[in-house]
């Protein structure tokens, strides 16, 4: 079956409740009830509620950017999966290059939260991706691999239905330093390479494989037609309506 393409916005900690309700807005109605494409938005975690109104009824679906791998109880500051679902997510990303970078996130901390929030019925975009330094010493595919099995240790037939990977190379996040075609296909084909080796075919050729790192609505048409490229996360280009929409387009194409 041919893998269906995701395009999602990650707001990070951007817009004011206004500015998250009129991007909403102008997202929904710009998809309108075309579905050929699944589109998600990925407000900060105040905004989950009123931007889940504003979705109501289209097929754009909500997203949050983190999640708790405690289920309830004295963790100050934490949301747990249930509260996710509760507030209309059917996303959830883990394992951001900002969580693991400048939060200190562990594979293990990620591996936790992914055990968690898949058992509880969100899907996941599990972020994965090296550094430059680790790029220049030729360390990609190594990275990569080590993140993705580190991630996925215990998983089962029933958890990989609904995971997503990521492949975010950190140098590309938020500098304008998209990664070219080759290099993103050459990861892509790395890391579906290494599930069919350690899962089987199965669970590699289903997975969906998204590209993040400065798409815009200007190169995401160069990326989105590669073979193991199955849709795009996108970060700074999600903040405005007109170029969100042009990428959801080029992934129709
Ligand atoms: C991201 O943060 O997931 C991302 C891809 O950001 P940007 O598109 O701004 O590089």
């Amino acid at each position: 079956m041919p893998r269906q393409k995701l395009v999602a916005g990650n707001w990070k900690m951007n817009t004011t409740l206004a500015e998250a309700k009129t991007l909403a807005g102008a997202v929904v109605a710009g998809v309108g009830t075309d579905d050929r494409v699944a589109v998600a938005v990925c407000p900060p975690f105040p905004w989950l509620l009123p931007v889940a109104d504003v979705l109501k009824g289209s097929p754009v679906a909500l997203g949050a950017q983190n999640v708790s791998a405690e289920k309830k109880g004295a963790f100050t500051g934490e949301v747990s999966p249930a509260m996710l679902l509760e507030c209309g997510c059917r996303y959830v990303i883990i394992g951001h290059s900002e969580r693991r970078h400048i939060l200190g996130e562990s594979d293990a901390a990620i591996n936790h939260k992914v055990h968690s929030a898949l058992d509880e019925g969100l899907h996941v975009i599990l972020c994965i991706g090296e550094t430059l330094t680790e790029r220049e010493r030729n360390l990609t595919e190594r990275i990569v691999q080590r993140q993705v099995l580190a991630a996925c240790t215990g998983l089962t037939d029933h958890h990989w239905a609904r995971l997503t990977l990521a492949y975010e190379p950190v140098w590309a996040i938020g500098t304008g330093k998209v990664a070219t075609p080759d290099q993103a296909q050459e990861a892509h084909a790395a890391i579906r390479a290494t599930l069919r080796h350690f899962r089987g075919s199965a669970i590699a050729d289903a997975l969906p494989i998204l590209y993040g790192g400065s798409v815009t609505a200007d190169n995401a048409a160069g990326l989105l037609h590669l073979p193991d490229v199955d849709g795009v996360l996108v970060g700074g280009a999600s903040l405005k309506a007109d170029s969100f929409l042009g990428i959801v387009q080029a992934a129709k194409k």
